[in-house]
């Protein structure tokens, strides 16, 4: 998963855009990427800045005083095509008769191979494995013939498989554009004195305005990229290019919901908070949890869902389990050995409150069963009488083509969907319990299920893979 953030049309772009970069940190933590302009030159010096770590370690002073300019973006990065090295960072750049062109996105396209293909037979020649810097040459191809930056984004859009929003910087304006099914967050906010900021989560959006004047206490405009429309920021305002394809369904990512969003922001209309108590309550009238002592959130992934159960059963919750801020999401980091160690550093079982009790572990999903392995075997040394495991999601079996590090190891996949072995390879007796949402269960959740993507749990992929991947198993 990644993150796009940045703003268009105001004083000190550079430093509202890292403000809202520090609010993503949480999709993506392995480089940072950035880049502005003051509408004649872009900076820094030799854009894109391009560096490995976190936005507060990397982002600092001296970076920050080389970003001029009224617009920049930034990206973060956390791979998933390409390894993790600085070619495969973001921004990308393509050169045009017009000068250069810079561009990042949160997604994957299926079809690079022919894509790359067909450009290197154009005379393309390309520095990196990632989508994006494909996505930004075809553009730059379309660019050169049609001379019309908004076409050319609209034919290079006719030739992607797969899911991005994207953001593309010229010398004096910027472009945001999305898939045609709407796969990835992507919003935006507008203020009265004309300044556009925009971002993978509203919740950047969100912090970039708290400071800004004239967003007035965040009374503001805020919407999603729609992907009927290319919005091009230019002359202070917002150009809206029409941009309608063929009649294809939506299909919003749902784990995002489930896992990926913070709980304050809203994603493709729906606060995330919201979903994950729709999703707890789905859950309790699966499970029948009268005997039980408490529920404890796995923190701070199940703590919304935790507190809905607690709730609509009446059983009292308890922060048993207690995790350190100062270590990031385990599952994006990238080898499992981090993984593994960062879940041991990240949480502390509170043995006084677990010794003797029926206790009900809520979490959102089982990915490849770092954290839910770990856990158990913590908790089992605190002495509890019975653990339940309840998961707000259904068992995740099939990998993630458009832009989620779901793809080896899914421990759902690897034991069939076998929910009795999948409770023993995670620790947990006979006589206890791992009980999953059901599939229905998570449709439930969203107002408009039939627009939502769910392929990681039932392998109905919204769009062709089948000439682009190969098969599973
Ligand atoms: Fe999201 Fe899963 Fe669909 Fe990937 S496969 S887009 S993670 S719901």
């Amino acid at each position: 998963m990644c993150a796009i953030v940045g703003c268009y049309n105001t004083p000190a772009a550079a430093t509202i855009t890292r403000l809202g970069m520090l609010n993503v940190q949480h999709r993506a933590q392995e480089w940072v990427g950035i880049v502005s302009s003051d509408g004649h030159n872009f900076y820094p010096e030799r854009a894109p800045f391009r560096a490995p770590g976190h936005v507060r370690q990397v982002l600092t002073e001296g970076v920050m005083s080389t970003l001029m300019g009224h617009m920049a973006f930034g990206h973060l990065r956390y791979s998933t095509q390409g390894a993790s090295e600085l070619n495969n960072a973001q921004p990308h750049r393509a050169t045009t008769a017009d000068g250069d062109i810079f561009f990042a996105s949160n997604g994957d396209i299926l079809n690079c191979s022919p894509l790359r293909k067909e450009l290197r037979g154009r005379g393309a020649t390309f520095y990196s494995a990632n989508d994006a810097e494909i996505i930004v040459k075809l553009i730059a191809h379309r660019y050169r013939e049609c001379g019309d930056m908004a076409r050319a984004i609209r034919e290079a859009k006719r030739q992607l498989v797969g899911t991005y929003s994207g953001v593309l910087m010229t010398r004096d304006r910027m472009f945001l554009f999305r898939d045609p099914i709407e796969n990835r967050p992507f919003s935006y906010a507008v203020a009265p004195d004309g300044a556009i900021l925009f971002a993978s989560e509203t919740s950047a959006i969100d912090i970039m305005t708290a400071d800004y004047p004239a967003f007035e206490g965040k009374r503001y405009r805020r919407a999603e990229v729609s992907r009927d429309t290319i919005l091009e920021l230019a002359n202070g305002t917002i150009i809206t290019h029409e941009d309608r394809q063929e009649d294809r369904k939506l299909a919003h990512c749902a784990f995002e919901h489930v896992y990926f969003l913070r709980p304050d922001s809203v994603g493709f209309g729906l606060l995330a908070t919201d979903t994950r108590k729709r999703l707890a309550t789905a859950l309790a009238k699966e499970i029948d949890l009268s005997e039980t002592d408490f529920i404890c959130p796995v923190p701070d992934s199940g703590n919304v869902a935790a507190l809905a159960l607690s709730r609509v059963t009446g059983i009292p919750m308890e922060f048993a389990l207690v995790r350190s801020h100062y270590i990031g999401r385990t599952f994006i980091e990238h080898t499992q050995t981090a993984r593994d160690s960062a879940v041991r550093e990240k949480f502390n079982p509170v043995s006084e409150l677990i010794r003797g009790k029926v206790i009900v572990l809520v979490d959102d999903s089982i990915v490849r069963s770092t954290t839910i392995r770990q856990l158990v075997g913590m908790i089992r040394g605190c002495e509890p009488k019975k653990i339940i495991v309840l998961i707000t999601a259904p068992p995740i079996q099939h990998p993630c083509y458009y832009g989620v590090d779901i793809k080896e190891r899914l421990i759902a996949a690897d034991l069939a969907g076998d929910i009795e072995a999948i409770k023993r390879s995670i620790g947990l007796r006979e006589d206890e319990v791992l009980h999953y949402l059901s599939l229905d269960g998570l449709r439930s959740a969203f107002p408009d299920p039939q627009n939502w993507c769910y392929a990681c749990w039932n392998g109905d992929y919204p769009t062709s893979i089948k000439d682009y991947v190969r098969p599973e198993g």
